[in-house]
């Protein structure tokens, strides 16, 4: 497999997928350009060497040709952070795109209009990659948050260059810090998983089970486990259906020697909102009226002990209802912690996008080791899945 510090892109046309879809205001004006930043160095890579870029994305679910999901609306931006000639086509296809291919000089970027103005996009049909594939000589993929979709510009055209197609050093970096945390921990290693539900975070349970020595459990899950122990959880969220499953989470752990840290106290309220009556109680003794909004003082100490004594640390998910300042202290105090044991010395990978945003949300960005860009994608990389977006570049 090349490596992109390796290749030389000297008067070549890159076809590079990025992964734009960057959040708009309704001035359409880009409120969080992480996405674009963290592409820069694969583009300022290809311009230095003398490539030109033709470079692919989508913005949003649109259904059709939908203006609001146009990339025109980040062309300024671009132009600005890579102080580069970007040019812009009203199509990803066709032959107002070829023409501009044609004349596309190197040192220049043609960014294409939202691939997904075209439903085959995300059936992954080959013709439409097949034509995306005739306007350049080499394929590179940099968009990590996309890489779990099979579709037309993320995995199938990769088809079409056999030899020339690379992952960006975004893609690069994604995999190479999941694959630390993954494949070669220090131990101990310690998995925080938080967020609402046990059936969205099962597999991912699964394969981390036989990796950890640590799992610790937040956000609504908590209440599943405890009372599928027989606890009383009040009105929090629990899946009724996950009740076994979550009696045999606790049993493979049990086989494999790994400790489960489950909230012992909850910061609960009497409606779901941010100006809630807030009470704490034991989490497997909650009134029938109240529901746990959050972990409570001593679970989040109990926490804090487990993860400062952690060598590599992974956190998906809140604690609690982090949304509402009310009970976001449970997600600030693992965040806190997290910082703490990252300063020490530990490795912590933190993704997913909610626990990424109460990142942000606490200006912490700069405190732990690495954050991933990615949500769905990072997700299924630990579950373990083969991502199409990393196979279609490492098959030979
Ligand atoms: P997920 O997408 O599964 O990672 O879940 C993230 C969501 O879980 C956030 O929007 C949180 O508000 C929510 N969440 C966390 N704790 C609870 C809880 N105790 N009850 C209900 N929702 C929760």
């Amino acid at each position: 497999m090349i490596r992109i510090q390796d290749y030389s892109f000297k008067n070549k046309r890159v076809l590079l997928r990025v992964d734009y879809n960057v959040p708009l205001n309704e001035q359409f004006e880009i409120t969080d350009t992480a996405r674009i930043d963290a592409s820069l160095p694969t583009l300022r890579k290809i311009l230095d060497d003398g490539g030109s870029i033709i470079l692919m994305s989508h913005l949003g679910r649109p259904k059709g040709k939908d203006p609001k999901c146009s990339l025109e609306h980040i062309l300024n931006y671009l132009r600005e952070v890579t102080k580069a000639t970007v040019l812009f086509a009203g199509d990803c296809i066709g032959a107002e795109v070829e023409s501009k291919v044609k004349a596309l000089q190197p040192g220049q970027i043609l960014l294409l209009e939202n691939v997904r103005f075209y439903k085959e996009e995300t059936d992954g049909n080959v013709e439409f990659a097949r034509q995306l594939a005739s306007y350049g000589d080499v394929y590179v993929n940099d968009a990590f948050a996309t890489a779990h979709r099979a579709h037309a510009t993320t995995a199938v055209i990769a088809q079409f260059f056999p030899k020339d197609k690379m992952f960006g050093f975004l893609m690069q970096k994604e995999i190479d810090e999941l694959n630390k945390v993954m494949n070669s921990p220090k131990h101990p290693f310690t998995a925080i998983l938080g967020g609402s539900k046990i059936s969205t975070k099962i597999d991912i349970i699964n394969n981390l089970l036989p990796k950890v020595d640590n799992l610790i459990l937040g956000g609504g899950m908590n209440y599943t486990m405890h009372k599928a122990l027989g606890g009383q959880v009040g009105k929090s969220l629990v899946e009724d259906e996950m009740l076994d499953v979550a009696r045999g989470i606790l049993k493979t752990a049990k086989e494999k020697n790994v400790n489960i840290y489950m909230s012992v106290d909850s910061i609960t309220s009497d409606r779901f909102g941010n100006d809630a009556y807030r009470r704490i109680y034991p989490t497997n003794a909650i009134p029938a009226e109240m529901e746990g909004m959050d972990i409570g003082p001593q679970t989040a100490l109990n926490y804090r002990d487990v993860i400062m004594n952690s060598s590599t640390i992974l956190w998906n998910g809140p604690m609690g209802v982090f949304e509402f300042d009310l009970f976001s202290n449970g997600t600030f105090m693992v965040a806190d912690a997290v910082a703490a044991a990252t300063k020490k010395g530990a490795f912590s990978l933190v993704g997913g996008g909610d626990s990424v945003a109460a990142v942000h949300k606490f200006k912490m960005e700069g405190d732990v080791s690495y954050i991933s860009t990615a949500g769905g994608a990072m997700l299924e990389f630990c579950e373990g899945r083969q991502l199409p977006g990393i196979t279609c570049i490492m098959d030979e």
